[in-house]
């Protein structure tokens, strides 16, 4: 019969964390912990402080399946307990928008134990991470999501626009799967200091695709207090002819401007910043 106090879980695979997690429903995975300690609050013992977690933890380190990395021609998959600096590792394999963020993401110690799956699922949390949300979603990354009966997948735009609840109850995110596309032109910028929860602050990706001197792709992603991508605008650019043309270029802009202007998030400042941002990316690739 099972005791009713604390658990901690070390299943190796799927079916035995399921059956744990049937039997616990309340039990949190566990993976890197470096937003769970810091969100679980502290006994208040002084300098001796111990972190209080939840009652029961499913850690994920014994599931190897999830510490696979594949690589197609099309895709790279990344299972979620690869931690952040394993992916910084693959170096030239990897898209730079995505490396570029990782590399902004704390500093060496914080991403060996932080996992990519940690950082996703953390979005909206209390010191969760966001940053990640950016190129994921600017690189139209889907995530394959498990529970004990049934598999799903779910593109990054859709996951981090619901936040933490896009997960279902005893639901886990399983692997990562980016298109390996080749880029011509990627910015990322971080505004602010990052200090989680404050909505001042977030990342921005801005990427561009083009074949000879024809502009083929281009995406704009913001992930802070919100996640914004415009998908209406991004195929004015389309086609247009590189160096690109300054009224089409300040054409763009304006549409971000309305674009932004109907979103509540973020404050005008971030706003403001993010236009100025966009224009000098745009001049980038103007003539
Ligand atoms: C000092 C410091 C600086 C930071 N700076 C930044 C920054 O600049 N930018 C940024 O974006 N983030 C930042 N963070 C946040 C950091 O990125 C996250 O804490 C980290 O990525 C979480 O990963 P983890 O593996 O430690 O997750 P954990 O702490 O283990 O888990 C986080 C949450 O996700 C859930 N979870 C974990 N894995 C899964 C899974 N596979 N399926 C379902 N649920 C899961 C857990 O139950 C928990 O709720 C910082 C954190 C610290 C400590």
């Amino acid at each position: 019969m099972d005791v009713l106090h604390s658990q901690v879980f070390f299943p190796s695979g799927f079916q035995e964390l399921f059956s744990a997690w049937g039997r616990f429903p309340d039990a949190v995975p566990f993976s890197g912990g470096t937003c769970l300690i810091r969100s679980s609050g502290f006994s208040g013992r002084g300098l001796f402080e111990l972190p209080v977690l939840p009652k029961n933890i499913l850690s994920l380190d014994r599931i190897d399946e999830l510490k696979r990395i594949t690589r197609t021609e099309r895709y790279l998959e990344i299972g979620a307990m690869v931690s952040l600096n394993d992916i910084i590792a693959l170096g030239k394999s990897i898209p730079e928008a995505l490396s570029k963020t990782l590399n902004g993401i704390a500093g060496p110690q914080v991403r060996n134990l932080a996992t990519v799956g940690g950082n996703i699922c953390s979005i909206g949390r209390p010191f969760g991470g966001i940053d990640i949300a950016a190129p994921l979603t600017a690189l139209d990354a889907r995530y394959e999501l498990r529970t004990a009966s049934q598999s799903r997948w779910i593109s990054a735009l859709r996951f981090s626009s619901f936040g933490s609840s896009a997960l279902a109850p005893q639901e886990l995110l399983t692997r990562i799967r980016i298109p390996l596309e080749h880029w011509n032109y990627t910015i990322c910028r971080k505004f602010h200091a990052r200090d989680l929860g404050d909505e001042t602050s977030g990342v921005m990706v801005f990427i561009t695709k083009n074949e000879k001197n024809l502009l083929t792709d281009i995406r704009i992603v913001f992930a802070g207090s919100c996640l914004l991508r415009d998908k209406n605008s991004e195929t004015f650019l389309e086609g247009r002819k590189l160096p690109l043309d300054r009224k089409d270029a300040v054409h763009y802009r304006e549409m971000w401007r309305d674009y932004l202007s109907g979103m509540t998030k973020p404050g005008p400042l971030l706003k403001t910043k993010l236009l100025n941002c966009i224009e000098s990316c745009l001049l980038g690739l103007a003539d």
